[in-house]
């Protein structure tokens, strides 16, 4: 079944208007749209009544029926969202040390399949629309007492490999970026992906300052096949040299992100490959402890075998940094409040907020 778009689908410039009506009337929607976060046309007061009425009965703003919110202890607030064709997907919320930061989904699933990932054991449900993407920010933004501007950071880190959602993905990094839409800097923009090369320079083509996050997770192909299927396509060689093109075209840092599972890729020669790797590109390493999940069959590497890890990897020059996911106690791997389905409503049903808007 094929959905109706909605008003966060359409690019700016071609915002739906009745005939006649001037075309100064898109920035005045894309105002209410983007800037106060109000998708209820009755609601954009500045705009004549009849065109109120035509976009309320004509074309729908929310790309959601239901939102659901997951607060953790650490600050961080998961979101479920239920689609108009009763899909779920997840956005995750990171107000921390002044940045206000939301992790977005661009698809429901995820067809990469990592042997370690809640979002790869769904598989693929679809591709998210370009409007479902930017919705997840404002209906953020909404919930949590803001408007869309408030938030200045996106990491496109959720369910799902952007690159392979690629026009929907791009489409609404536009929308963010674009002065009559979010007025974001693509600068605090993070991409992320398992790592497809093609994609990867047809995303440096496009000539914008975003940050490129590559999921390694093996400096070796043995490994990485292991635990990512769709390495077999990939050698980490060839998503190397798409890091260096990456870097030639953008000129900013490539970071890597590296999910520690022991005895799988944290053995001291991986810190050592991984280093030979990365020699002579000006990158930055995620060292991400493993967030456990029922059914995932990997244990997270020990403190201090991660440490061992991080210093064999400094030693050798490279910048490296551990970083802890967020959101662990509000059930959360990214994709594991979808795996639990129904059950997720009931777990957490003290920070359950249904939209209204
Ligand atoms: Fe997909 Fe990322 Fe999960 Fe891999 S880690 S299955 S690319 S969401």
């Amino acid at each position: 079944m094929a959905l109706a778009p909605t008003l966060f689908d359409h690019e700016l410039t071609s915002l739906p208007l009745p005939e006649g009506e001037p075309a100064f009337r898109r920035k005045q929607v894309a105002h209410w749209l983007y800037r106060r976060g109000v998708t209820d046309a009755e609601r954009m007061t500045d705009l004549p009544t009849s065109l109120r009425a035509w976009l309320a009965t004509e074309h729908a703003a929310k790309p959601f029926v239901a939102s659901r919110r997951f607060p953790s202890d650490d600050g961080s607030v998961r979101y479920l969202f239920t689609l108009r064709d009763g899909k779920q997907t997840e956005a995750v919320y990171m107000p921390y040390a002044g940045r206000r930061t939301v992790c977005l989904s661009s698809m429901v699933g995820c067809p990469a399949g990592c042997a370690f990932c809640a979002t790869g054991a769904l598989g693929f449900g679809r591709n998210l629309t370009r409007g479902e993407i930017v919705g997840q920010l404002v209906e953020v933004a909404r919930q949590e007492g803001l408007e869309p501007p408030d938030i200045r950071n996106v990491v496109l880190m959720g369910m799902g490999e952007a690159l392979l959602n690629y026009d929907n993905a791009v489409g609404a990094i536009r929308t963010f970026i674009d002065p009559g839409g979010l007025d974001m800097s693509a600068r605090r923009i993070t991409v992320s992906t398992v790592g497809l090369p093609s994609r990867m320079r047809k995303l440096a083509a496009e000539g914008l300052p975003l940050v490129l996050a590559v999921s390694l997770h093996a400096p070796d192909q043995e490994t990485r096949q292991r635990i990512i299927p769709t390495a077999l396509a990939n050698s980490v060689d060839d998503i190397v040299a798409a890091m260096r093109d990456w870097q030639a075209a953008i000129g900013r840092r490539v970071t890597v992100e590296y999910t520690m599972l022991e005895g799988v890729n944290d053995h001291p020669w991986q810190a050592d490959r991984l280093a030979a790797l990365l020699t002579g590109l000006t990158s930055h390493v995620n060292l991400i402890p493993f967030n456990p999940w029922t059914g995932s069959g990997f244990s997270g590497t020990q403190r201090p075998r991660l440490t061992e890890f991080q210093r064999r990897l400094e030693a050798r020059g490279v910048s490296v940094s551990v970083r802890f996911s967020r959101g662990r106690d509000a059930g959360a791997a990214c994709g594991q409040l979808a795996l639990q389905g129904a059950e997720a409503a009931s777990v957490a049903d003290s920070g359950v907020v249904m939209t209204g808007a």
